[in-house]
Parts: C-alpha cells; structure tokens; sequence
C-alpha cells in the first residue's frame, strides 16, 4: 500500500468577484468566477502512524492544527475513521494572504490526497462536505478550471467553455486578510441582488475578449482601505497591464495580487518583464482547464 504522494496545489484569480448582500447566516452572498492558474505549492504527504502533523517553509504559514491543510487532515480522519496519521511538507510558492486561495488549495490538495491514500474512495463529491465547513473557497479546488461559484462561492458549477489564457501575476508583497476587507466592505454594503456583470459574461462564452469588460471585483476598494499601500501600487500596475494588451486587469480576491490575462503569450512576457523592470515581483503564467487541472490531478505521484 502507497505510504507517500507528493502532489501539486495549485493557486486561482477570480476573473469576477460581485458582493450581493449579507446572508443571514452572516456570509455573503457572492458570485464569482473562479480560474486556476498553473502556480503551485508542492505538498508532500507520509503516513505515519499517529497524528497530524504539518511543516512549511514559509514564515506566515502556521505549522500547528490551525494549518488549513492540517485542519482537512483531521477533518476526514475523524470522517473515516481513520487509524493512521499523516506528516504533511508544505512548499509554498503561492503568496501568502494574495488574494489567490493558497490555504484552500493546500486542504483541498490534502483532502483529495488522503482520499487516495488512505483508500476511502469518497471522490470530489464525497469531499464536498468537508471541504465546505473548511472555507468557501474550499469546494472550488475539488474541481479546478473556469467554474462560476455562487452562494458563499462554496456552490461550483463548472462553465462548459473553459479559458485557455496567459497571465501575468504581480505581487506587491502586501499581505491582506480576507476576514477584514468583508468586514470593512459591511460597513457600506448595499445589496445588489440585480447585479449581473458575471452572468452577462458567462451567458457570452467566453467569446472574444469584449466580454471582459462586464467583470468587477466588488472587493477592490475595501481592499484598498484596508492596505492603503496597496493603493499607490494598483493603479500603475493595471496601467501596465492594459498597455501591453491585457484584456482583463483585475484584483484577484480580496488581493493583495492584481493579474493580467492575455491571448498570446508575447504581450504576456512584455508586460511582465516591464513590471519587473519597475522592481516588482511578477511572473508569467498559463490558465488551467478542468481537464488539464484533473491530468495534474491523475499524474500525482505515489512514492
Ligand atoms: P483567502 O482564502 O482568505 O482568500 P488568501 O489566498 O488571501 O486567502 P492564504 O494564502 O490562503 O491567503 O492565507 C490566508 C491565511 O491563512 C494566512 O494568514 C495564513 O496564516 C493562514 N493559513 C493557514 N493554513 C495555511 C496554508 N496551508 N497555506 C497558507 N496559509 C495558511
């Protein structure tokens, strides 16, 4: 029996991301656009006899039970009754508190490794539930590709065209917590139930890229208050982006990253090697689809 399985977690950019009002149970009603880009974490998993137990090397990631990745660990040992434990090495490369879901990747990861692992062939339906009481974000990962999110952005219905795209990521560096930009963006929340940028675009396919310009990210300007340093940063790296041909700049999340997304990936390798000539941290990279995030998924090696 496979006693280790070393796999990819891979980051997203919300392409849109729209508020629409406080639910009762105190979450927001959201809508967004979901999309996995090829940046991952590396996450080793061992089983080992007993426990939990979790290792990063990156400073803002805690490496006790409130680990993301360890929390799922737990969450579908107590589920299946699991004997054994696991060690779990995480190698992060997605910036931390980005706006670009690392924490959910690393549990959903963990949670469709140990499914595997430990052969409780639950599958991503099976997982949905836990993967839910972890975080919104959470279900998303079970899935991957282009895939709208509705109610807490916990509801995932994959889109049938899947983008195929180039994307520059910068990031400024800024760590944002997500908890405080909603907090701040209730503070003047009006309910936009009529709202439908991201159903116009969806109902658009994907055709052309025009249908960019019916996507927002509501959380933008709380974002901005809430990291005022952000603010002397977003400005100039959208302009950047939207003078070499992006057809969409945008925040992802709650931020602190912004991206870029292109056809070609000429226009691409400019724009991201003149943010770096202004001294910022920018990478290039591609979309994922469904099926090209579950051949990741499928090429996951077992050691
Ligand atoms: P969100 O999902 O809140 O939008 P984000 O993408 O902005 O998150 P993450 O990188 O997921 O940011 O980290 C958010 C916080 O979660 C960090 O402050 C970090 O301390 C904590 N955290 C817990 N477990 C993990 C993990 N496995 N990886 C990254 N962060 C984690």
């Amino acid at each position: 029996m496979a006693r280790t399985l070393k796999l990819r977690a891979y980051a997203k950019v919300n392409l849109g991301l729209e508020v629409l009002g406080l639910r009762d149970d105190g979450y927001h009603e959201l809508r967004t656009l979901f999309q996995t880009i090829d940046l991952h974490d590396d996450v080793v998993l061992r089983l080992q006899p007993r426990g939990v137990s979790v290792r990063c090397d990156h400073p803002l990631v805690p490496q006790d039970a409130t680990n993301l990745a360890a929390r799922a660990a737990e969450a579908l040992r107590a589920y299946g009754r699991v004997p054994t434990g696991v060690a779990i090495e995480i190698r992060k490369r997605i910036p931390v508190g980005g706006g670009l879901g690392g924490g959910s990747s690393n549990a959903a990861a963990v949670l469709m490794g140990l499914d595997r692992l430990w052969r409780l062939g639950l599958g991503p339906d099976g997982l949905s539930r836990l993967a839910r009481r972890l975080g919104a974000d959470v279900p998303y990962f079970l899935l991957g590709g282009t895939a709208l999110g509705l109610a807490r952005g916990d509801e995932v219905y994959p889109l049938r065209r899947q983008l195929r795209a180039h994307v520059v990521l910068v990031d400024p560096g800024i760590h944002v917590s997500t908890a405080r930009v909603f907090a701040r963006l209730d503070t003047r929340l009006t309910p936009r139930e009529k709202s439908n940028s991201i159903y116009y675009f969806v109902s658009r396919e994907l055709e052309g890229s025009g249908a960019y310009r019916f996507l927002q990210n509501d959380l933008e300007e709380a974002a901005l208050e809430e990291a005022p340093a952000l603010r002397e940063h977003a400005g100039r790296i959208r302009a950047v982006l939207l003078r070499e041909g992006a057809c969409l700049a945008a925040l992802s999340g709650s931020g602190s990253n912004y991206f870029g997304l292109f056809e070609n990936a000429r226009p691409a390798q400019r724009a991201c090697a003149a943010l770096a000539a202004e001294g910022r941290t920018a990478l290039v990279g591609r979309t994922l689809t469904l099926e090209q995030y579950r051949d990741a998924w499928g090429r996951a090696r077992n050691r």
